[in-house]
């Protein structure tokens, strides 16, 4: 038995032969080029190529092409259509492949400018007491808890120096307006810095809208802030998930809504969905909600496993295929609202779609590769500390510091952005060298999230069959997919991409 196991092994060498055993291997007229594919229902599959272009195909349609049992006589438009998309070559090198290397640049293209979204955790103090606050507030006295001045100019300076011209100065919390009076200093601080520097600077205030007045409008207007606020959908939702003292964050946030958009304009405020074990009961009632309030997008956000997300079990920690359900009922209830001519798209899905169906770079910091870590996002906390992502501090609040890439005042440019610690994350951010993506379909639509698995799995390269990101992906761009199949369905979805109803 130990013999027979012995000349198997023998039998298949894993050397390379000579490159004429591999011409007499090309059976047919062509050669293939590297393509990956994915069943998507009984009686579809879809094959991708190296730069995301797609072809829908029959069941068993792979098998097919790779055993060279396509024609260009029998297959005509097939073969053809496989050619002229890079799927199959008649030559081993197509005289075209410069065509393919310049779509591959572009599509990666989101990496040459570098960090654009810089975060500031102005304040970690909060009047809300969410039960699944992933960033682990502090109640509102404790003024310790606030970003000094000295940390807000050296995350200025940090910023001045990415060598992107186009930067975003991100203000989080807690509830970063309760630092409203820090906050118009480090806007009129990071104004100065920009102009003189050259840059364009865009504002954004994530806010839950309590502690807004009406003195701090003119502020807002002057500086062309955007508001990002979250709106969990109706009253017995968000009010449940979202707690105050006085159990009215639905009113407080709506009054607020309105006013910001009186004032700002609609196109500067935005809201953001946390869902919840009790939101999977009600995706239905929390999509018309976006809708009566007239938002043109709503985002289907899973809760993630940081802070005191963790702690609520019972609350927070559904399955991830309980999500994929809701995530399904709410989509064909948005696309319901789109075919009665209300246009309102879900943002994950147009990252995807915009990734499926244009050539365009899509740099979308959770969904890319490499990662949007440090190469789009970079956090400054309260406390001076820095980490490469959101999430990274989300860890860092529960006594992780895996990802601190430095402290402000203290750490060079360099040392954050190309330091030892981010060479090591860079080690598993790219989805194209990591197992289970690296032949996955739908790699070129994914990311990869080192955070997340670090989190969730122990470690920042994960496992694929087992990831809550790589399950929750899969299935969305599958479904995406499926629901392209019908003619009216793709309408919809390019009408999302380019930002408009037809
Ligand atoms: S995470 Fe999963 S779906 Fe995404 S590329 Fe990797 S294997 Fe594919």
């Amino acid at each position: 038995m130990k013999n027979a196991i012995v000349s198997n092994i023998n039998k298949k060498s894993r050397k390379f032969n000579d490159s004429s055993y591999y011409e007499k291997e090309i059976i047919g007229d062509y050669f293939l080029l590297p393509f990956r594919f994915h069943k998507i229902n009984s009686e579809k599959e879809v094959l991708v190529n190296e730069v995301g272009d797609f072809v829908m195909l029959p069941i068993g349609s792979a098998q097919k092409i790779i055993e060279r049992k396509i024609s260009r006589t029998d297959d005509e438009e097939l073969y053809f259509d496989l050619i002229s998309n890079f799927f199959i070559s008649e030559e081993s090198i197509p005289t075209l492949l410069t065509v393919l290397e310049a779509r591959y640049r572009t599509k990666k293209s989101f990496l040459e400018d570098f960090t654009a979204l810089h975060i500031f955790v102005i304040s970690l103090r909060c009047e809300h007491t969410c039960h699944y606050c992933q960033v682990s507030r502090v109640t509102e006295d404790k003024e310790a808890f606030d970003m000094s001045r000295i940390n807000i100019e050296e995350g200025i300076k940090i910023m001045m120096k990415s060598p992107n011209n186009h930067v975003t100065m991100e203000f989080q919390g807690g509830e970063a307006l309760l630092a409203f009076e820090n906050i118009k200093y480090a806007v009129r601080l990071a104004k100065e810095a920009a102009l003189e520097n050259q840059k364009h600077i865009t504002f954004v205030i994530c806010t839950n809208m309590a502690p807004l007045t009406d003195e701090m409008l003119p502020f807002l207007k002057e500086y062309n802030i955007m508001i990002s606020t979250s709106l969990d959908g109706p009253d017995y939702v968000h009010n449940k998930n979202r707690h105050r003292p006085q159990q009215n964050s639905y009113e407080v946030t709506i009054a607020g809504l309105e006013k910001c958009r009186k004032e700002l304009g609609e196109e500067n405020i935005s809201a953001l969905l946390t869902t919840t074990n009790l939101s999977l009961q009600y995706s239905h009632e929390i999509v018309d909600e976006y809708v009566e309030r007239k938002f043109r997008n709503i985002f289907l956000r899973p809760i993630s496993p940081y802070g005191f997300a963790t702690h609520n079990e019972k609350k927070n920690k559904y399955q991830t295929e309980k999500f994929l359900e809701f995530y399904k009922t709410a989509f064909e209830r948005i696309l319901d609202h789109n075919r009665k001519g209300y246009f309102i798209r879900e943002d994950y899905a147009t990252v995807i779609l915009k990734k499926i169906l244009t050539p365009f770079p899509v740099g979308y910091v959770d969904l890319q590769s490499p990662a949007g870590m440090i190469n789009n996002v970079i956090v400054f906390n309260y406390d001076g500390k820095i980490y490469a992502s959101d999430e990274a501090r989300m860890l860092a609040e529960m006594k992780d510091f895996t990802f601190q890439l430095g402290i402000l005042g203290e750490s060079s440019y360099n040392d954050i952005f190309y330091g030892h610690k981010a060479m090591e994350i860079a080690e598993t951010w790219t989805n194209e060298a990591l197992a289970g993506c690296s032949d996955c379909a739908f790699q070129q639509y994914c990311g990869a999230d080192p955070v997340l698995n670090h989190a969730t799995q122990g470690n920042m390269y994960g496992y694929r069959p087992a990831s809550v990101f790589c399950q929750k992906n899969m299935e969305i761009i599958r479904y995406l997919f499926e629901l392209m199949e019908d003619k009216a369905i793709e309408k919809i979805f390019r009408s999302w991409i380019t930002g408009h109803s037809e």
